[in-house]
């Protein structure tokens, strides 16, 4: 039999690239070295990737050690909903436990914004619902992409102690 040869190619429908912010904190163990590690291991996950500076922080509603945060900007191919599968595996790997709400941990890793995706779903809430009352996320977030950031929401959390390391 003749090899078909006039088979049209189908051309699979493409995404493109989203730019999302993603909030990194740890405060068990060596948490900067966590942090740094997660920031690299986020790398694989999207292009154009950009990590600010790290920050230590005191726990928000919580007792415990500081905390080192910092955010990261990536370009990914990725959905939302699979690049928090793809954070919370970073998280198990890292070790992390969720004993009670707010307790210390190895690593937390948040989606902050998803380009200007506005998601509210019982399992994913973007942009990150409580990131505007946080400064360890707007600092950094500020530091890497200034637009995305208001300064009169800056300037309301001038009380939270935030200091880069
Ligand atoms: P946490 O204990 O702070 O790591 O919160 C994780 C939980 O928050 C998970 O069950 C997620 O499904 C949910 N969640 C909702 N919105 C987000 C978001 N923007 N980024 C990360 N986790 C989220």
């Amino acid at each position: 039999m003749a090899p078909i040869t006039d088979v049209p190619t189908l051309t699979p429908p493409s995404r493109s690239a989203v730019r999302a912010y993603i909030a990194i904190g740890a405060n068990l163990g060596d948490a900067q070295q966590q942090v740094v590690t997660a920031a690299r291991d986020l790398q694989r996950l999207g292009a154009a990737w950009v990590c600010s500076s790290l920050y230590r922080t005191a726990p928000q509603g919580a007792s415990g050690p500081d905390y080192v945060n910092a955010v990261v900007g990536l370009d990914t191919l990725l959905t939302a909903p699979d690049l928090l599968d793809e954070l919370q595996r970073l998280e198990l790997a890292a070790g992390r436990e969720r004993p009670y709400p707010n307790a210390p941990r190895t690593l937390d890793l948040d989606i902050v914004l998803y380009g200007d995706a506005r998601i509210d779903s019982a399992r994913l809430q973007v942009p990150h619902p409580r990131m505007w009352s946080r400064a360890f996320v707007l600092v950094p977030l500020q530091e890497i992409s200034p637009t995305r950031v208001d300064a009169r929401h800056l300037h309301a959390l001038a009380d939270q102690a935030i200091r880069r390391i």
